[in-house]
């Protein structure tokens, strides 16, 4: 028998990230199947942004995002 102990770590935590979707640090989990974004809601709004992105104006500073009128 070996006497080696690897220090495994990775099992309910995981790094760090930052979700691209809204900034919101969550642990990369392959717990989470919306990683790197912290929720299906951020997901969606990154691919939505991809088709939009390229309509964004440089130098257009981003306001409160409108359309925040649904309870729940
Ligand atoms: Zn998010």
């Amino acid at each position: 028998m070996t006497g080696k102990k690897a220090d495994r770590q990775s099992s309910a935590t995981g790094p760090e990230v930052i979700c691209p979707g809204c900034g919101k640090r969550l642990r990369y989990s392959t717990d989470n199947p919306w990683r790197p974004f912290c929720s299906e809601r951020c997901k969606t709004i990154d691919l939505g942004a991809w088709a939009s992105e390229q309509y964004r104006i440089a130098g257009n500073d981003l306001e409160s995002a409108p359309g925040d009128g649904e309870p729940g």
